[in-house]
């Protein structure tokens, strides 16, 4: 295929004194060269362990243990190459920024030094082009006077001016893909739009794949070509963004959308939160993991796991037995369809 990532039945689990936490439980999703995806769903639904698995950035045996699945990257299986090799992906071809900020950046060095170490160690750059290549990507991030910026520690920078250094870091390599986990979620709304924007525009640039993982719909809306939605760990929903927003299927979905909180304030409180919580990885439900919490529940929910049906728009599917045939079709409270 033309996919730049062809993520295949990817199940990761965690060891744990209490058992095995099953985090990832059977992920498949492709993403094509220069398009993004939308990782969306609550905090434990094992977004963030999806991506890391990705990378192999999670603890590997025996903490954490891939059970089965491939993660084809440019048509190579990332779970099949040795360590030292993954070591070079991460740092040139795949890059991966978080919402703390610290977690990429070494507060020891320059913005500048991190920069020109990270393009030369496993590139054919000198520190000369380095340089420059730094230069221009901290002014690309929107970082104003790189020249004096280059010089200084992360700490001297403001919050917002440190997550512009991150993608700086994360850019200036010119990496296939870049995975931004929650980058916005500490920010305040107004630096939280110039940083998603900021996203954007480099994309195009740079015409770098994205995954945006996040508990919030709404900041994917902009970003995101195709959206997956996750819970449990596993897909219950997946399509182009503009179908989830027009035609959400799953229910689940329809209660993250209904719980997105209005743009217009600064209160990012959820409108109508999704009551309960999710079940407990050590035993998933055999089930439909979101019965528990489906205002839509049936008998037969409970006891097997509803297989992904069509919805409207190409490539849109739904695990969820309302779409069975044969099922009573609910109405759908975001478009008021049957
Ligand atoms: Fe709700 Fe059943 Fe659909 Fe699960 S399969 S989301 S419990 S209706
Ligand atoms: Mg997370």
């Amino acid at each position: 295929t033309n996919a730049l990532l062809d993520v295949r039945d990817l199940t990761f689990s965690f060891r744990t004194y209490a058992g095995e936490v099953q985090a990832v439980r059977g992920v498949s999703f492709t993403l094509e060269k220069g398009r993004s995806l939308g990782l969306v769903g609550e905090s434990g639904c094992g977004k963030s362990v999806t991506a890391k698995s990705i990378i192999r950035l999670n603890p590997e045996k025996p903490k954490g243990l891939y059970k089965k699945g491939e993660v084809l990257f440019n048509g190579r299986d990332l779970l099949k190459i040795s360590d030292r090799e993954m070591q070079k992906v991460r740092a040139q071809e795949i890059r991966m920024i978080f919402q703390d900020p610290m977690t990429s950046l070494n507060p020891t060095m320059t913005i500048g030094k991190q920069i020109v170490e990270g393009i030369v160690k496993y590139g054919d750059k000198t520190k000369e082009e380095a340089k420059k290549i730094a230069l221009d990507t901290l002014a690309l991030a929107g970082i104003p006077s790189p020249e004096d910026r280059f010089k200084q520690y992360p700490h001297e920078f403001s919050g917002g001016m440190r997550q512009r250094a991150m993608i700086a870091l994360a850019m200036a390599v010119n990496p296939k893909l870049l995975i931004a986990d929650e980058p916005t979620t500490a920010l305040d709304v107004t630096i939280q739009a110039q940083i998603l924007d900021l996203i954007k525009d480099i994309q195009k640039q740079y015409d770098t794949s994205i995954i945006m993982i996040t508990h919030d719909l709404g900041v994917v809306a902009n970003i995101a070509d195709n959206i997956a939605v996750m819970y449990a760990g596993k897909i219950m929903e997946y399509g182009a963004a503009e179908d989830i927003f027009a035609h959400p299927s799953h229910p689940y979905t329809w209660g993250v959308l209904q719980s997105i909180p209005p743009e217009d304030t600064s209160n990012r409180e959820p409108l109508h939160p999704i009551l309960g919580s999710p079940p407990d990885l050590f035993k998933p439900p055999a089930g439909c993991p979101f019965a528990a919490r489906c205002p839509y529940a049936m008998k037969a929910c409970t006891q097997l796991y509803p297989r992904a049906y069509e919805q409207t728009g190409e490539g849109h599917w739904c695990s969820c037995w309302l779409y069975h045939p044969k099922a009573l079709s609910a109405v759908n409270p975001i478009t008021g369809q049957g």
